[in-house]
């Protein structure tokens, strides 16, 4: 076996479709979308074409779609931008614990301008409860924001019942949807959202073009001033080739998506019950069933997660902490000790995820692998019991 990539949560693989509808818009079909001529006509045509497919897998109109160059713009464009065009109503958000960085830091900073957050707790397996949304909204909550699925565990969390909620007291919904989309389905009508984030690079499109979706009546402000590109609210040429490849990467997973997930479902629960059964000691991080189909999370006693990521990494599998995917930190997860966990437990968490592109033999390679990188590095570890 070459090398086995299982590691999709951080980034996939462009599908090479995808590359080859990206690879004109950078040379004969290279127009800005803003000129009058046909070479701009085109670039601008090929767009509303793309977001016409972006926006029909989410169950929105296309003209609800903003272009965006990422998850993290997406996300701080729903959220600074939905409160800074309406303080005028309250000073409250709400979110949760669990969120990623992205949303966290945004409110973080948002705390120094004078807005309250609220940090939803999570159970063990990393859900929030309804109850705690409806004691936390106020008349005075401008926002809640709530991911879809957790990117670390997987966990998917009730976003119809809290876009209910949010809706009840008058307040808007956003959702982060970037590890959800074309993972597990989603309606942003019946789900109640009126903002939801999401990003190309993790559904085998290109790394650097995300889009938001906020629902028609919704009133943001932009991060950015300049031309007025994405009516008004991403100003900037827009990424044409990247778009282009957002675009093509959704049309292609949404066209095979029930069986690819149904697959990537299989993969996952072999994973889970050969691991659980095959090596003492070791546990499911998040919930069982209520988990992205794509996503395994691990916890082995008696090591540390980073040491397992590169003791596979030398038998050329790829797998990842889950936690320090953009910082590269050694901190324990704040996901995982927002779900209970002790720091020394978290530290031994192992994230393996999974893309429509994974094959039955590379899971067979990873059970093999996995059982003897545990034992070895139990061998070595000073630690024996939690004693
Ligand atoms: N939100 C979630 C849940 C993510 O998993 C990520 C990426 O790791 C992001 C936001 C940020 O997306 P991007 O890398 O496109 O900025």
């Amino acid at each position: 076996m070459n090398r086995v990539y299982f590691d999709n949560s951080a980034t996939t693989m462009v599908d090479p479709k995808v590359v080859e509808a990206m690879l004109p818009f950078f040379s004969d079909r290279f127009g800005n979308p803003s000129s009058l001529h046909s070479f701009g006509r085109e670039a601008a045509n090929t767009i509303e074409a793309a977001r016409e497919i972006v926006g029909e897998s989410i169950g929105s109109r296309s003209k609800e779609i903003v272009f965006t160059a990422g998850g993290t713009e997406s996300d701080n464009l729903a959220i600074q931008g939905a409160v800074f065009a309406n303080k005028e109503k309250g000073n409250h958000i709400v979110t949760s614990l669990i969120e990623h960085h992205a949303v966290l830091h945004t409110c973080q900073f948002l705390e120094t301008q004078g807005f309250k957050v609220t940090y939803l707790p999570v159970d063990e397996y990393g859900i929030i409860s309804e109850e705690d949304v409806k004691k936390a909204v106020t008349k005075r909550t401008l926002l809640v924001s709530v991911m879809t699925a957790n990117n670390e565990i997987g966990t998917i969390q009730p976003i119809r019942a809290i876009g209910e909620i949010a809706h009840d007291k008058g307040a808007l919904f956003h959702t982060d949807a970037v590890q959800a989309v074309t993972k597990t389905p989603i309606d942003v009508v019946k789900d109640n959202v009126d903002l939801l984030s999401m990003s190309a690079h993790k559904l085998h499109g290109p790394k650097g073009v995300g889009a938001l979706y906020l629902e028609k009546e919704v009133k943001i402000r932009p991060l950015m001033y300049g031309g007025g590109h994405e009516r008004g609210l991403r100003s900037s040429t827009e990424n044409v080739s990247g778009i282009v490849g957002m675009g093509k990467a959704m049309e292609i997973a949404m066209g095979s998506m029930e069986e690819d997930v149904e697959r990537m479902r299989s993969f996952r629960d072999r994973m889970i019950s050969e691991v659980l059964s095959g090596i003492p000691n070791s546990h499911l991080n998040g919930h069982r069933t209520k988990r992205l189909c794509n996503n395994a999370h691990f916890r082995f006693d008696f090591i540390e997660g980073e040491s397992l990521v590169l003791q596979l990494d030398s038998k050329g599998i790829a797998t990842s902490t889950g936690s320090a995917c953009s910082t590269k930190s050694l901190d324990p997860s704040h996901v995982l000790l927002a779900c209970g966990m002790k720091p020394e437990h978290a530290r031994g968490s192992l994230r393996v995820s999974l893309s429509r592109l994974t094959s039955a033999e590379e899971v067979d390679y990873f059970l093999g692998i996995l059982p003897e990188a545990v034992a070895a590095l139990r061998e070595i570890s000073p630690v024996k019991s939690w004693e």
